[in-house]
């Protein structure tokens, strides 16, 4: 049985293969102040910062492979122009594991 899971069928599952629930490493996005319109509307109604999630099927690489390809991907992002500093975490425990600062 491996550790990490390569693939999941819960409801939270993005069709991306990416799941909140499921996927080993957690990206915050941290927008630079005016950048509302790339936010999302939290539960509480709230503007908040986007997350992303690896793909599921990299889960059993090391976080730093993990790490390395989510920076790859975002990038090529619009929203790395708008983005002073990404955040990432284990998201199993939610313990912070590293910060890129994005120089412009
Ligand atoms: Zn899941």
């Amino acid at each position: 049985m491996p550790k990490y899971q390569l693939k999941c069928d819960c409801s939270l599952r993005n069709t991306n293969g990416t799941c909140p629930a499921h996927s080993r490493v957690k990206m915050g996005i941290m927008l630079e102040h005016g950048a509302d319109t790339f936010k999302k509307t939290g539960t509480n109604g709230k503007l908040a910062n986007p997350y992303w999630y690896n793909y599921m099927k990299n889960n059993n690489q090391g976080e730093e492979n993990i790490i390395r390809g989510m920076v790859r991907r975002f990038e090529g992002d619009i929203l790395m122009k708008f983005t002073n500093k990404l955040e990432f975490y284990d998201n199993e425990t939610k313990v912070l594991i590293g910060g890129l600062s994005i120089k412009k």
